[in-house]
This record gives structure tokens, C-alpha cells and sequence, in this order.
């Protein structure tokens, strides 16, 4: 019976036709002249290889005799022309979501990468000296400014951040971390592994509920340089748990001549518990508190590019500065173009809030959102949808805010006889993708993270992705 089963695959597989015969019927010719050579060729392959694959997995393989073949052809290299690098609509309710990208940014931001980029820029050169100058300069002052840190230099990401102190202040000597603060996030960022490739010696201390004072202060040695404090940021220990306030943790590192470091991962600039925000901590409290040295990125809730950001003693920034790492990990000119602009906007005449994408989606009341939610259900209506608008919570994501909610709207398009997975697939492949999320059964596109000039492509989106 096995036998027969692949006798008989195998003579269905020497039905497929080659590459080469193919390429010589007067279609291929065609297709040839309005592509290329090439194109066509690499189409046909991948087409004969995915019938293969069909048929040994016991599916129809490609009918290569159909009217339709040659259109199959050409839609199959026009989307191997489409950029694979491309725009989704953010319809999840996460408001940073790192495999969506993190923060958009804001039309300043995007301004300044299209001055810079396009030209000849003053990156590294003193315009006053007409000599080389530092890529540093151009951020520090407004870093300085909005943190009150004595001095800051900027890399690739805050990962790149975290390696680079500790390598630049740690090699050969212990850093001290609480156990409840070793933490690992998306993406494998793992504190005890970063502390490893840093060349540092991870020294743990405490309990993963509750660290005292006096276990750090236990486990300082002639070897100890940091006590490390990390933002727990996509977890939250609660009930009995404690931790010592950063105050004393700093008042005791002065003793011992040791440096406080503490990665906040979401480096917040302003307070935003006006906005109905928990307090997320501010770098400029935390500086304040007597931290020598933090790091937090660019592209969370801070709300600019890809970045990382180490602010702090100067003595310190100066040591990290000249490390041979930073130039491994130094931030690229366009980056660095859109951070500056970023920054500025946390200037006068600007307001944050309003001027930041994702402060201001953050800090939108609910009842804008469900406006829009209401928007999005007509344009909906219009193209034969059904839907209704529902309660929904959205969240701060990108390691920020943890276990905190933000009150949001969603619309439930009404789905007929498909499930919502299948339906979440279809809205992924359409031509604007757009993730949404599934919760209890029901797919809900969430509107907070869906701006003005997403709704209408959106709602071209939900119609075409629907079946008819
Ligand atoms: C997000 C995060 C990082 C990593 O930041 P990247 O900019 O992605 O490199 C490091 N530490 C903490 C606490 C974080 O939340």
C-alpha cells in the first residue's frame, strides 16, 4: 500500500515541468519582456517548488497549463518587488511594541532624519573650530537639561548602554544586584548574561521577594565597583516584597566609594501621573536621589528613535566615553537626528504631551478614542461590515508600567462564519498589514494605537480582509 503511495508520487512529480521548458512558451516570453530574465526565472523555480512541496504533503500542486498561470507569475514577482520592511497598522492596544517597532515618531523627528540624511551634515565637526568634534555634543546640553544629569553620551540602544558602563567601569570586578531585580526581557536581554559579556562578576544579594540593605552591604568585598539596580519593567513582585530605597542604597555606595548604576529600561523625562499614569520613575528624580549613572532607551516611552541613553557623573560619562566599546555601539546620524529633535520637543514652545505620538496616545482620554472607535464603525458600516464598539484596556508594553491598564475603545467587527484567528491572519496579509488582538475568543482592533491617519486604511483593510 506504502509502495504504491509512492510510486505514485513519484510519477506525479515527473509531471511537474522544468524551469527550462517553461521559459520557452510564449507567455514566459511575455512575462520575460515585462520583468526580466531573471525574475521570471526565479519565479518559475519557486512556483515548481512549492508545487513539489504540495504535492508530497498530498495538496493540489500549482496547475501550470491554467489561463490564469501567467497572472499567478506576475502578481508572484510584484510582491517579490514589495519591500519586506513596510508599515502595519498598530491595532493591538500596545502602545510600545517592540516587534512593531516601538515608538512612532513625531513629524519633527522624521523632519530632521530627511534634512540629515540627505546631505552633508556637522556629525562629528566643530563648526566654531572648523576641527573634528564629537557626535556627543549634539545631545549632552538637552540631555543635561531635561534630566539634570552632569553630562550624557548616547549609543546604539539601551542594551548597548548596559554593556558598555559596565565593561567601561566593571571588568574584573563585582557588580551587586539584588535577586529580584535580575531581570530578562524581549529579545533575550538577560541581566546575569549582559553582566557576563561585560567581563563584570554578577555578585547576587538577597531574595527574589525581599533584599535589604544590609545584604548589599554584606556583600561588598575589596572586588565590588557597582551596586546595579534594575526597572523590573514587564513584571511586578507584589504583597510581601521589599527593596531598600534608593537613598540609602546610594548613601552606602558613598561610603564604600561605589557607583550606583540602574537601568530603567523606559527612561521617563516628565512625570505622568497627571495622565492616570502609576508612577513610572523620572530619570530626573532618580538623579536626583543620588543614582551616579543610568541608562534608559530612546524608542520607549521616551518616544524617539532607537537609542540608548546614559546619563550621570561626569567622571563617570568621561570614563564610558573613551571606552573602546563605544565606538562599537556609537549611534548612527540618523538616529542621533530624530533623538535630537525628540528632545526638543520636551522644550518650550512645545508640550510633550501633545507633541510626542506616543505621549499623546497614551495621554488621549477614552472618550477621543472611543470617537474614533465610532469613526472606524461607520467606515465600516459604509463597506458592508457590521461591528460594535466595546470597552477595551490598552497598555503601555515595551517593558513600561507593568501590570497597569489603560482604559481604552475597540471595535468587534461582526465575522460572520470565520474565526477570529483566521480572520486576525487575513487582516496580517492584507496589503497595509494590521495586527489586531484576540481576547476571549473575539478579535478586537483597539483604537488607541490607531492614529487619524491610520482609520481610514484601516477600514479598507477590515473590508477587504473580510469574506464575502
Ligand atoms: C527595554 C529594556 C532594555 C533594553 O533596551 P533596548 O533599547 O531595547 O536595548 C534594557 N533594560 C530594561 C529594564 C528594559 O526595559
Amino acid at each position: 500500500m506504502k509502495e504504491n503511495k509512492e510510486i505514485d508520487l513519484n510519477s506525479r512529480m515527473r509531471t511537474l515541468p522544468s524551469v527550462q521548458r517553461l521559459l520557452e512558451t510564449p507567455d514566459a516570453k511575455t512575462l520575460v519582456e515585462e520583468f526580466s530574465h531573471s525574475e521570471v526565472t526565479d519565479a518559475l523555480r519557486d512556483l515548481i517548488a512549492v508545487s513539489r512541496a504540495a504535492l508530497a504533503s498530498g495538496k493540489d500542486p500549482v496547475d501550470f497549463e491554467s489561463k490564469q498561470f501567467p497572472d499567478l507569475v506576475s502578481n508572484y514577482i510584484q510582491r517579490n518587488r514589495q519591500p519586506n520592511l513596510m508599515r502595519t497598522i498598530n491595532a493591538s492596544g500596545i502602545l510600545v511594541h517592540t516587534n512593531l517597532g516601538r515608538a512612532p515618531l513625531a513629524p519633527e523627528a522624521m523632519a530632521a532624519i530627511s534634512d540629515i540624511a540627505q546631505g552633508y551634515s556637522n556629525l562629528e565637526f566643530d563648526l566654531d573650530a572648523g576641527a573634528r568634534g564629537s557626535r556627543h555634543e549634539h545631545t549632552a546640553e538637552l540631555l543635561a537639561d531635561l534630566t539634570g544629569a552632569d553630562d550624557a553620551i548616547v549609543v546604539n540602544n539601551c542594551a548597548a548602554a548596559v554593556v558598555l558602563c559596565l565593561s567601561a567601569l566593571a571588568t574584573d570586578k563585582e557588580v551587586i544586584v539584588s535577586r529580584g531585580e535580575l531581570i530578562e526581557i524581549g529579545g533575550s536581554f538577560r541581566l546575569p548574561d549582559v553582566i557576563a559579556q561585560s567581563g563584570a562578576r554578577l555578585k547576587e544579594v538577597g531574595a527574589t521577594n525581599k533584599t535589604h540593605l544590609r545584604d548589599y552591604e554584606l556583600a561588598i568585598t575589596e572586588d565590588a565597583r557597582i551596586l546595579m539596580k534594575s526597572h523590573t519593567s514587564n513584571y511586578k513582585i507584589v504583597g510581601f516584597s521589599t527593596a531598600p530605597d534608593r537613598k540609602s542604597l546610594c548613601t552606602l555606595a558613598a561610603s564604600q566609594n561605589l557607583i550606583v548604576m540602574e537601568d530603567l529600561g523606559s527612561g521617563v523625562l516628565i512625570d505622568l501621573s497627571p495622565y492616570g499614569l502609576p508612577d513610572e520613575p523620572v530619570v530626573g528624580d532618580i538623579l536626583k536621589m543620588g543614582v551616579d549613572l543610568i541608562t534608559f532607551s530612546g524608542d520607549k516611552l521616551l518616544g524617539g528613535p532607537q537609542a540608548g541613553i546614559i546619563a550621570g557623573r561626569a567622571d563617570l560619562i568621561a570614563a564610558i566615553k573613551t571606552h573602546p566599546l563605544a565606538r562599537a555601539v556609537r549611534i548612527d546620524k540618523l538616529s542621533l537626528a530624530a533623538l535630537e529633535a525628540t528632545l526638543r520637543l520636551y522644550k518650550p514652545p512645545h508640550n510633550p504631551i501633545k507633541d510626542i505620538p506616543v505621549l499623546r496616545m497614551l495621554s488621549e482620554p477614552v472618550e477621543d478614542v472611543r470617537q474614533r472607535a465610532h469613526d472606524l464603525q461607520s467606515a465600516l458600516g459604509s463597506g458592508g461590515v457590521s461591528s460594535r464598539v466595546t470597552e477595551s484596556t490598552a497598555s503601555a508594553g515595551g517593558g513600561s508600567l507593568p501590570a497597569h491598564d489603560i482604559k481604552s475603545a475597540a471595535i468587534v467587527p461582526y465575522l460572520r462564519t470565520t474565526s477570529p484567528h483566521h480572520f486576525a491572519n487575513r487582516l496580517r496579509q492584507g496589503e497595509i498589514p494590521v495586527i489586531a488582538r484576540i481576547s476571549k475568543e473575539e478579535l478586537l482592533l483597539d483604537l488607541r494605537t490607531v492614529s487619524e491617519r491610520d482609520l481610514k486604511p484601516l477600514a479598507n483593510a477590515v473590508i477587504a480582509a473580510m469574506p464575502s
